[in-house]
């Protein structure tokens, strides 16, 4: 993508309604822009990081199993009458009358229409065990939309929901979530520690809440160091056998927020090096809670001895937009944004320090060209500016890498290779700048 033809609005002052980095740097990279409070456009930039992280959730959702559809925003209120969430939902849930009177109501979650959906076709034992996900716009009505898209009123968020003939077989599905939460999170580029939750509204008993750590949280959290020195992609483990090792080794390591913190527990199990107490963001959410709506909502299957049940349940969220504020929250500078790999809009940004000089456009223009047919997404700055100005929006921008092209390098036959992260430069020749960036480690 040519920078000269990109609609991206960067702005140079710092927007003074934002209170914390990511939605400063949100609305100086023209990512996105306020529509109403807690309701936000996404422009380019912003839109292809959401969809890289929706890609990645995607990707490892499949992996387990569980099945895309998608459902509506809109939902009628009479399904939400019989789980008898409508009148408890309260404030937060924006309701809607149509033309002809009828209530409905933006979907503030899907349990209950994603019983319908099962309820209305699956009748057997067989057909279980079932995942269904979408990937879908919610609204909440919010009493304080705050701190750009980390809580909005309108928010993407991934929801799953797992329906299985015994608590045996729910715990199964329920653990595979849990694990695929963890590859997810790890593959953004981000430490997110399963922490047990209240499980709030949504009900049950089982429940727990991924999050990650950063200053600007809204939850006070506890646990132990060696969360944060874990990998979970590095470890192996069969994915097709019983998970639950894998998630007792997880679970019962301390971790906690401050409404399940137990400080006596906190110090008698970890030790005082090993404490961290910090602030922490919830990316996710993950709850087993049995048959509290496949009951009401008449969800059940044949059983093998010929009799009928009610259908075992959980449900599973990703905040998808919330994960673009989040990784940028874990992950910046004084300058700007510091993208991880696999979620960055762009891998690298191509700088012509000097726009009409003949020998750089040709040498850009080719690099271009050549990162383009070997599939490395490029932004292209070869727009007419000072070079201070080109690298302060790439700096802010924060794209991996920045590949930078001046007329005296260029006498010696190098550029520029400057990792974002590090802040190592290279001079190397183009040839070399061009094997390191497909290569993919630069
Ligand atoms: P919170 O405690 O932050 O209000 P919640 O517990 O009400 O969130 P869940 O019902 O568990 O939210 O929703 C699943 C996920 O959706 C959350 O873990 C979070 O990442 C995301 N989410 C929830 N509310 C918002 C919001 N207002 N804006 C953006 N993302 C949200
Ligand atoms: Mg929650």
């Amino acid at each position: 993508m040519r920078l000269s033809q990109y609609f991206l609005p960067t702005l140079k002052e710092t927007p003074s309604e934002a209170q914390i980095a990511s939605h400063r740097l949100m609305l100086r990279a023209g990512m996105v822009r306020q529509a109403s409070a807690g309701i936000y456009s996404w422009l380019p930039l912003g839109l292809r990081v959401m969809k890289k992280i929706e890609q990645i959730v995607r990707e490892e959702q499949n992996a387990t199993g569980a099945q895309e559809v998608l459902m509506p925003t809109i939902q009628s209120a009479d399904l939400w009458r019989q789980s008898a969430r409508y009148d408890g939902y309260g404030k937060e849930m924006l309701r809607i009358t149509d033309r002809h009177d009828r209530e409905m109501l933006y979907g503030p979650t899907n349990e209950e229409q994603i019983t319908e959906i099962f309820s209305g076709s699956v009748r057997s034992y067989k057909d279980l065990p079932l995942n269904l996900y979408h990937i879908q716009w919610k609204f909440r009505d919010e009493v304080r939309p705050r701190f750009g898209v980390m809580r909005g009123r309108e928010f993407l968020m991934k929801d799953a929901y797992s329906f299985d003939i015994d608590a045996e077989q729910g715990r199964k599905a329920y653990n595979k979530m849990f694990v695929a939460y963890l590859r997810t999170y790890a593959r953004l580029g981000l430490k997110a520690i399963p922490m047990q939750a209240d499980t709030g509204p949504i009900g049950g008993d089982l429940s727990h809440e991924f999050i990650i750590l950063a200053d600007t949280g809204e939850s006070e959290v506890f646990c132990h160091q060696d969360f944060l020195n874990r990998d979970v992609l590095a470890e192996e483990f069969d994915e097709e056998s019983d998970l639950q090792p894998v998630v007792d080794s997880w679970t019962s390591i301390y971790a906690a927020t401050d409404e399940q913190h137990d400080p006596a527990r906190f110090e008698s199990e970890v030790p005082a090096d090993k404490r961290v107490s910090a602030r922490g963001i919830e990316v996710g959410h993950i709850f087993f809670f049995g048959d509290k709506y496949s009951k009401p909502l008449g969800a059940s299957v044949s059983t093998p001895e010929g009799g009928d049940v009610a259908v075992q349940m959980g449900s599973y969220g990703i905040g998808v937009s919330r994960l673009v504020g989040g990784i940028i929250e874990a992950s910046h500078d004084d300058k700007g944004i510091i993208w991880p790999d696999s979620v960055a809009p762009f891998k690298v940004g191509l700088i012509n320090l000097r726009a009409g000089d003949v020998a750089c456009e040709a040498a850009c223009e080719e690099i271009y060209a050549k990162l383009e047919k070997a599939g490395v997404e490029t932004l292209y700055d070869d727009r007419d500016d000072r070079a201070g100005a080109k690298f302060a929006r790439m700096d802010l921008i924060g794209l991996p890498w920045q590949l930078i092209v001046g007329p005296r390098g260029l006498k010696n036959g190098v550029v520029e290779l400057k990792s974002r992260r590090t802040e190592e430069r290279d001079e190397i020749s183009i040839d070399e700048a061009l094997s390191r960036l497909s290569a993919g480690q630069a």
